[in-house]
């Protein structure tokens, strides 16, 4: 039997806020995630009221055909955040689909960007590049972009703790931000972002906030750790998948050196999960050209990622079978609610600045 959940508490006003959020391309996350943002939203969840979205309409960008996936892959990954320790209680779920005030948001957000200027985003020509994009992409593949702006703005966040990778698009947020509030809500020119809400306008000008890691880098020692490109190890995964990994991993000397490179990812993975006195030692052996017994570096990597991830696995195993789904269609249900409470509230300033106020409405 479920046991009954009470009732979210009213949202802490007098809390500043935090919007960041998963895209449900993969039946879990990895460690990119945990060291880019998860570790700071776990940090932040008391100081902060805290908005995590699971982008499930972003997913259809490049699963389109594929909605099963993406359905078992937002459930996977709502229950990687539970076993990671994000609190449905102190923090709210906001499943992208059910928040109706975020697609409008992006529309009327899309008339504001320049489109060569979205085409030109670092962050969607290097997807285009590791995910093989090539041509082919969906027309609502670049415009993704412009719906991160709508899933941060319509929770007024100051803060966005995301990875490396995602400093181009909260740079196009707080461009949107800014040019909304000049264009619709009289801010002039000369105001500085943080001054934004207190001269007058709709949306605060929110900061990214970049893990410890700011980019860790996959398995295949090129692109970034990544769900969707088969070079991650996945918090669920089990202590041999994760040794089995690590040892897969090839390090060869540098042809011009003859020595292993100090930016191989063997080290950068030594860098984030060993402790630093550790990492720094190993770094050390590897730039004085001994010998280094690679297996020994990576059991001893791989023992410290077990040990970080054996909790969260207990906890997830917990969630497994269909019980483990009502928790999180209960958690969703919970948190559309609230979601949706602070997203109208914000499509409605919005829509007044803009002259498109005809009445209020209600979304459940
Ligand atoms: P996909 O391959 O489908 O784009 P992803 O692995 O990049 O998936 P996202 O859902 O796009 O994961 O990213 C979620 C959050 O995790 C973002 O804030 C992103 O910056 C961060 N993140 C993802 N990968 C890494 C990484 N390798 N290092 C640091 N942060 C990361
Ligand atoms: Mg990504």
């Amino acid at each position: 039997m479920l046991t009954p959940v009470p009732p979210p508490p009213a949202p802490a006003a007098s809390k500043p806020r935090i919007l960041t959020g998963d895209t449900p391309t993969s039946t879990g996350l990895h460690l990119g995630h945990y060291v880019g943002s998860l570790e700071n939203r776990l940090a932040l969840q008391d100081s902060y009221d805290c908005y995590f979205l699971i982008a499930n309409v972003h997913a259809f960008t490049t699963l389109a055909e594929k909605p099963d996936d993406i359905r078992a892959n937002t459930i996977g990954i709502v229950k990687d955040w539970l076993a990671v320790g994000l609190d449905p209680d102190r923090s709210t779920f906001v499943l992208q689909s059910e928040i109706p005030a975020i697609a409008e948001l992006t529309f009327l957000f899309a008339m504001l960007l320049p489109f060569n200027k979205v085409m030109r985003n670092p962050t969607l020509k290097t997807e285009i590049e590791s995910k093989g994009l090539g041509d082919h992409y969906s027309f609502g593949f670049p415009m993704y972009a412009v719906g991160q702006c709508a899933d941060i703005l319509a929770f007024r966040p100051e803060l966005v703790p995301v990875g490396e990778d995602q400093e181009a698009h909260i740079e196009m947020c707080r461009d949107v931000a800014l040019k909304f509030n000049q264009v619709y809500a009289g801010v002039g020119n000369r105001v500085v972002p943080e001054e934004h809400v207190k001269a007058g306008g709709v949306f605060p000008i929110p900061r990214a906030k970049i893990g410890r890691i700011a980019r860790l880098p996959g398995l295949d020692g090129v692109n970034k750790m990544s769900k969707s490109l088969n070079n991650a190890i996945f918090l669920y995964d089990d202590e041999k998948a994760v040794q089995k990994k690590i040892n897969k991993v090839t390090v060869l000397p540098d042809p011009a050196t003859g020595m292993v490179s100090q930016d191989h990812v063997l080290l950068k993975l030594c860098d984030a999960f060993l402790p630093k006195e550790r990492a720094e030692a190993i770094r050390a052996e590897y730039a004085s050209g001994k010998d280094v017994m690679h297996g020994h570096v990576k059991a001893e990597l791989g023992a410290a990622i077990n040990t970080l991830l054996a909790p969260m696995r207990e906890r997830r195993a917990k969630l497994d079978g269909e019980q483990g789904d009502a928790i999180v269609q209960d958690v969703i249900r919970r948190g559309v609610c609230r979601a949706n409470a602070v997203a109208e509230e914000t499509l409605y300033a919005a829509k007044k600045a803009m002259k498109l106020d005809f009445g209020k409405r209600t979304v459940g």
